[in-house]
């Protein structure tokens, strides 16, 4: 039967797939393909998995001491009957040999199908025993070694021959595994949770593969090898559709591909309006290896290099100033002397520096991530890290064009603390003799304090760049990780419009650079209104690029002056804009 399920949309186009199902951040494992050659030593792996485990839980049953309870050798052997059972051991092999999982996907892809089993026993005492089934699942994945599964190597796309393309469902994904896979076998990526702008989302639109977060039960409805369509430019989801339904999919996707082929033309045409209004499209990044894709996108320059991605799936290691330093340096030659504006550490609220995915973060490390120890206030806690990083972008500065940004800046005090290091960065540099370049300065404006406090920003940086995306969480109190509110996540929000409106007017009015690095600039049902109010500096996704060019050259800025002024005026701005 065919169900459809209702998110919100986050990154456009249609994927169809089957459905793999990455169960909880528990079993939150690699997944890749093993080569042909290698699938009987992957069925090993899992065999040796196995023999450790019984192993393990035989030893266990020794150790009992004799007058412990009767129900827990019973419950040690269920484990091993478990482990033994032909729904665990012969169902992840046939993954393995069938479609080439490697060993820890193919015991969470059957995990899954077993816990859905016992999910619809009526027998309450039996479906409780789905908990030993993810014990027995997570020894076995203990075993198998997390750490070696996690090579980002493993990730790597790979020209899988008559495979189906795959679409990841989740209850939930975090930033940090989302990195993971970036490039990898998937097309597309359907979350319970989350909102629009939450960083998770903001990674999948990176990737400029359809997706759909906040579809609430889709992980409970789905099943491992379902055929989905991912509807991301409505931000829904068909599960086993119809062939008519299918066949009309098929027909926009192919659609889409024209759409973006004809788009892609634009890449290297000047970013003009009608009226001569010359427009800066920049790029954001998350990692060095994303600059070719900056260039190729027709970007004259990366706007937001968001270097936390950097910090992640490192097993809390954090990288020491020669890594980062390769990292800004490769970032600037794939730039080719374009500007690159590399933004410090930006860790903390949905952006953890483990594996931990939001809901754990919000119900059961930090009640309130986003209002705490984050990005700035992070970097100022940890001198020495905030040191390494300043010296490293500094150093890189020496072979390009390079521009500093902080992030989530509200207090003088905070300011004076980064210019402050800023130095010291720089002296340490000159009296080690270390090659090292100028930067110029430029403060994140996300927070309606510093929005509020322009002249003194302006004071003290060369440029600023508005951060929407947290500027609109922090100025409606509207967690941007949070799909239970996020219909009251509204970028046409009136006091949203007047912050941003500000913030470019009074920029401009002190002659200074401001940029838009939000996911409004990438939107081009703002581009329009933000031209309008002036801005001619947008930072936004590669893959964002083009299609906002042609809303450039199509605007005529001169025409929009009137429309401007009553939408700002507006309490319904939108519909203003619009009527307009
Ligand atoms: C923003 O807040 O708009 C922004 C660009 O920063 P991030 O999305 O990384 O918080
Ligand atoms: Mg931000």
């Amino acid at each position: 039967m065919s169900i459809q399920v209702f998110g919100l949309p986050v990154s456009r186009g249609v994927a169809i797939g089957r459905a793999v199902l990455v169960a909880s951040s528990r079993v939150d494992v690699a997944h890749y393909y093993v080569e042909a050659q290698a699938v009987e030593h992957e069925v090993e792996r899992l065999r040796h998995a196995r023999d450790a485990v019984a192993q393990e839980l035989m030893l266990l049953k020794e150790e009992v001491p004799e007058d412990a309870h009767a129900e827990l050798v019973a419950l040690l052997d269920v484990h091993l009957m478990l482990l033994h059972d032909d729904s665990l051991a012969e169902a992840t092999k046939q993954w393995v040999r069938e479609r080439h999982y490697n060993a820890e996907w193919a015991i969470a892809a059957q995990l899954e199908v077993v816990a859905r089993q016992f999910d619809e026993m009526e027998d309450e005492y039996l479906r409780e025993r789905k908990a030993d089934v993810e014990q027995v699942a997570e020894r076995l994945l203990l075993a198998l070694g997390r750490a070696a599964a996690l090579q980002p190597e493993a990730l790597k796309p790979r020209d899988f021959a008559g495979e189906d393309p795959l679409v990841l469902v989740a209850n939930d994904i975090s930033p940090a595994d989302m990195l993971q896979f970036k490039r990898s076998v998937f097309t597309g990526f359907v979350t319970d949770v989350g909102g629009r702008t939450s960083h998770t989302a903001i990674v999948a639109r990176s990737m400029d593969i359809p997706a759909v977060v906040g579809a609430r039960e889709a992980s409970r409805l789905v099943r491992q090898d379902d055929w989905l369509v991912i509807d991301g430019d409505a931000g829904v989801l068909i599960v086993n559709p119809s062939p008519i339904v299918l066949e009309e999919y098929r027909f926009r996707q192919r659609q889409c591909e024209l759409e973006r082929a004809r788009l892609d033309r634009l890449r290297h045409t000047p970013c003009v309006t009608l009226d001569g209004q010359a427009v800066e499209l920049l790029a954001n990044i998350e990692l060095p290896a994303d600059a070719p894709t900056a260039l190729a996108s027709g970007a004259v320059g990366v706007g937001l290099f968001r270097t936390e991605f950097m910090f992640m799936n490192r097993e809390g290691r954090l990288p020491d100033e020669e890594e980062q330093f390769e990292g800004y340096r490769q970032a600037v030659a794939g730039l080719k002397g374009l500007p690159v504006t590399i933004r410090t550490v930006d860790i903390g609220a949905d952006k953890p520096l483990d594996r931990m995915n939001v809901h754990e973060l919000r119900h059961e490390h930090l009640l309130n991530p986003a209002l705490g120890l984050r990005a700035i206030r992070w970097s100022l806690s940890e001198p020495e890290m905030f040191a390494r990083q300043l010296r490293a972008v500094l150093r890189a500065a020496a072979l390009g064009k390079v521009r500093l940004l902080i992030p989530m800046l509200a207090h003088v005090e905070e300011i004076l603390r980064v210019k402050a290091a800023i130095a010291e960065a720089q002296e340490s540099l000159a009296r080690q003799g270390l090659a090292h370049g100028r930067v110029e300065l430029g403060a994140m404006i996300e927070v309606p304090a510093a929005a509020l406090m322009m002249p003194v920003f302006l004071r003290h940086f060369d440029f600023v760049s508005i951060g929407t995306n947290d500027l609109i969480q922090y100025t409606l109190a509207i967690d941007r990780a949070d799909e239970t509110v996020s219909h009251l996540y509204d970028a046409w929000h009136p006091v949203v419009l007047q912050l941003v409106h500000q913030v470019i007017t009074q920029a401009q009015q002190a002659g200074k650079p401001v940029c838009v690095c939000g996911e409004m600039a990438g939107d081009p049902d703002f581009t329009e209104l933000l031209l309008a109010m002036g801005l001619r500096s947008f930072s936004m996704h590669p893959s964002q690029i083009s299609l906002i060019k042609q809303r450039v050259l199509r605007t005529d800025t001169r025409t929009l002056r009137a429309r401007l002024a009553a939408t700002l005026a507006s309490d319904r701005p939108q519909d203003t804009w619009a009527g307009g």
